[in-house]
């Protein structure tokens, strides 16, 4: 029997086949039976990865080749390598990008979040006013329980727009308690407007303020976007 029979056999669970007990009786259809089985473990892994990439709830499709660091100069090629590598979501390092809006924040989120859908990691996207709503209704929402059930899970959490929109006391609460939960088991990448310095303000409460950057930024890369945006660098007119 060869080893990818047994291991396929393993895949699936089917001890007799992985023990060896039918080696004898196989010689003639192994090939078909690996044929058989590695169709079925493509198959799986295809559903699997279709799976995540729904539950990731990425709006739309962004890649690292698409960033253009020409434009933006605050971020290096070798930077984007980094990312793009992933190494940072299985040691739960968060991200934080800053800076004035058009300046590819977004793009780079939904790169990130995209690359670890495609290689198997656990992803949610959201913007911070969609992530408050699922954790204001949880307790009267199926569906916001059931995505709290999988932020749980996530290798990789996105949270989009911090900062635009100001913070109730009872959100600023939820973000703390989010922060905390995901804290050093999933890694938590961030777009925001505001430097650390306006967060205080933002979250209405400078204690609290404090203790959450105190978390988020243990382990952490700080990314600061300059420039003009893109859209306005790149505007289009109908006449
Ligand atoms: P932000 O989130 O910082 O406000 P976005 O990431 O939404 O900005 O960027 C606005 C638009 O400009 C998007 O369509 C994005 O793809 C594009 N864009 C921004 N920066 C770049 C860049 N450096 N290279 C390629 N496209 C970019
Ligand atoms: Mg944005």
């Amino acid at each position: 029997m060869t080893n990818e029979l047994i291991s396929l056999a393993k895949q699936f669970h089917l001890s007799s086949l992985s023990s060896g007990k039918f080696a004898s009786s196989f010689k003639d259809g192994e090939s078909c039976i690996i044929e058989l089985l590695r169709a079925e473990a493509e198959a799986r892994e295809k559903r699997r990865v279709a799976e995540r990439a729904k539950q990731a709830r990425l709006p739309t499709y962004k890649g690292f080749k698409e960033f253009d660091t020409d434009f933006q100069k605050s971020i290096t090629t070798e930077q984007l390598n980094t990312l793009e590598a992933l190494e940072w979501v299985d040691g739960a390092f968060n991200l934080v990008m800053i800076g004035p809006p058009g300046t590819g924040k977004t793009h780079l989120a939904l790169a990130v979040g995209n690359k670890a859908v495609e290689c198997g990691y656990k992803v949610f996207f959201a913007s911070m006013d969609t992530m408050m709503h699922i954790l204001k209704t949880r307790e009267i929402s199926a569906k916001s329980a059931s995505r709290v059930r999988w932020i749980n899970q996530c290798d990789l959490v996105i949270l989009d727009e911090v900062g635009y929109l100001p913070l109730s006391k009872t959100e600023a609460n939820l973000f703390f308690s989010l922060v905390s939960q995901l804290y050093e088991a999933t890694s938590l990448v961030i777009t925001s407007n505001k430097g650390f310095s306006g967060w205080a303000d933002l979250l209405g409460d400078s204690v609290l303020a404090t203790a959450l950057l105190d978390r988020l930024t243990h382990k952490c890369q700080v990314l600061n976007f300059e420039g003009e945006g893109w859209r306005i660098a790149h505007r289009e007119n109908i006449f």
